[in-house]
């Protein structure tokens, strides 16, 4: 995937005059599942409504899709295991800006980062539905479907499948789908919530890893350019209804 530099985009116009979302419209009901295919989509797409669910008392729990390792894949400094174990630390400290004094169930599906495949929904859905919280959540938040990376487009596949199982509501936010010219969907909404973006920030500032220059020695890593974090940070945040 190529980095735009710039926020703007067809979906971002969009979202300009998108109607907002309450947070009983995102959940309709008590259990929400989120499907994040790296560590840092749940903060950048939906860190707000997140805390925001979890302060108002709804069930959380968070399905991994990989464990991030492929942002940096040429690093020696940082090796396969200590980027897994990186991304893992800076997940579990953007959460606890998100959701303080709460833990959150996370399921690890441990995908290959950066090559999923649709198939690989298929071949991991049963298991999946094995847990509670993906099998009873009555909603499904999903990276959308295009989103032009194949881990995003595997998420959402997955989402789909999993409400088509359970009947739960389904939801995808877009996170470089809002990026760049592409159709938008018809039934957009918009999320936001003054008393979170401050955790927001602060989540996303966990994720140095990706935010920073912290891995220096591959010049095929990912850094977020700094107007797509002021973007991310401060933007409202935007769902499609699925179904
Ligand atoms: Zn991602």
């Amino acid at each position: 995937m190529s980095v735009p530099s710039l926020a703007e985009g067809a979906v971002l116009r969009a979202a300009q005059v998108g109607q907002d979302a309450s947070l009983d419209e995102l959940v309709p009901g008590h259990r929400l599942l989120i499907i994040a295919p790296h560590p840092d989509d749940e903060t950048l797409g939906c860190g707000m409504a997140l805390a925001a669910a979890c302060a108002k008392g709804r069930e959380v729990a968070i399905l991994l899709l990989t464990d991030g390792e492929g942002s940096h894949p040429n690093s020696r400094e940082f090796d396969r295991e200590s980027r897994v174990a990186l991304r893992q630390a800076e997940f579990e400290a953007a959460l606890s800006f998100l959701v303080p004094e709460r833990s959150v169930p996370v399921v690890r599906a441990r995908l290959p980062d950066g090559r999923s495949k649709a198939r690989d929904a298929a071949q991991i859905i049963d298991r999946l539905l094995g847990d509670p919280c993906i099998a009873r959540a009555d909603a499904i938040w999903s990276t959308w479907a295009h989103d032009p990376h194949c881990d995003h487009r595997t998420a959402a596949i997955l989402a789909r499948m999993l409400a088509d199982r359970t009947g739960a509501n389904l939801w995808s936010f877009p996170v470089w789908g809002r990026f760049g010219e592409r159709p938008v969907p018809e039934n957009l909404r918009v999320f936001s919530d003054g008393l979170h973006r401050d955790a927001k920030r602060l989540a996303m500032q966990a994720y140095a890893s990706q935010m920073t220059n912290l891995i220096e020695d591959d010049p095929d890593g990912f850094v977020m350019p700094s107007a797509l974090f002021d973007h991310f940070a401060t933007h409202p945040e935007i769902f499609f209804h699925e179904r």
